[in-house]
């Protein structure tokens, strides 16, 4: 074979070879959703027996604040929980190596107008209260979930949701833009379902995102920290311990792999996952 024959098929193979996925056969299919952990801060010396049931009391530990950025080769971004910014938040928890949730996204070249949809796991302050940092989002969240803390004046009706946030979201819906999920087992969109999480709070829900890499769970709060699920603790904060300690088992049939299971506030993620790195994790 000629020199430039040669040439010319070493380039077009390695050609093919850039355009294959895994998990595609053949290159030409387009790439999955993709997973990213996005800190956006840290608590430090926080108990682990508010997070491990049954931990050892003496016990500490600075948690990650994170939220998790789904990409679609549809182009929607997709993010599960939104943190929090608010004042009265920031003055009273006093996070280390705080950014703004809608700053995190910036992380991996986003802007905050560049989020489609936002799937609340849970009304609590620390994954709801940046709900709107993202004004154009959809959100997303369990009807029961949303009828069990917000009254239809923007009033919380059970302590787990903040006044402020039980407004803001009333605001949100008002808008137009939230989505209620229907109980278990739900599409969000293609490649994303819900699922009840184990009562977190009164109708919490976890995600599963369909990857090249494996199905990924995202657990949010329902799985504090991996030793949750490594020692089978259930979280600290359920209303039913056993319930939550079922969605645990749940999630480990869900995911291709154990270690696809990401957890609500471990630091670990970002050492089991240090790529790209600098607060960004992508979960493969
Ligand atoms: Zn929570």
């Amino acid at each position: 074979m000629p020199r430039r024959s040669i040439r010319f098929v070493v380039v077009a193979a390695l050609v093919l070879a850039g355009c294959a996925r895994p998990g595609h056969r053949g290159g030409s299919l387009p790439a999955g959703s993709e997973v990213y952990a996005l800190r956006y801060g840290t608590l430090r010396n926080f108990p682990v027996a508010s997070l491990v049931a049954g931990a050892d009391t003496s016990r500490r530990m600075d948690i990650a604040l994170m939220v998790w950025l789904i990409r679609r080769p549809d182009g929607r971004n997709v993010l599960v929980d939104a943190g929090f910014y608010r004042d009265k938040f920031m003055q009273r928890w006093k996070p280390a190596d705080y950014i703004k949730p809608s700053d995190a996204v910036r992380l991996v070249g986003l802007q905050p107008d560049d989020i489609t949809d936002i799937i609340v796991s849970h009304v609590h302050w620390d994954h709801l209260d940046g709900a709107d940092l993202f004004p154009k989002a959809r959100v997303w969240i369990q009807r029961e979930e949303y009828t069990h803390h917000v009254n239809g004046t923007g009033r919380p009706l059970d302590r787990a949701i903040d006044s402020l946030d039980a407004a803001m979201l009333l605001g949100i819906n008002r808008a137009g833009r939230v989505r209620l999920v229907e109980g278990d087992d739900q599409e969000i969109m293609p490649g994303i379902r819900a699922y009840i999480g184990g009562k977190h709070t009164f109708a919490s829900q976890f995600v599963t995102v369909d990857t090249p890499h494996g199905i990924v769970v995202i657990a949010s709060d329902n799985m504090y920290l991996y030793e949750n699920y490594a020692k089978h603790a259930a979280i600290s904060q359920t209303l039913d311990a056993a319930s939550n300690l079922r969605a645990q088992e749940r999630m480990g049939k869900l995911a291709s792999n154990v270690r696809l299971i990401v957890p609500g506030h471990d630091p670990l993620v970002f050492v089991r996952f240090p790529s790209p790195g600098k607060g960004v994790a992508k979960i493969e």
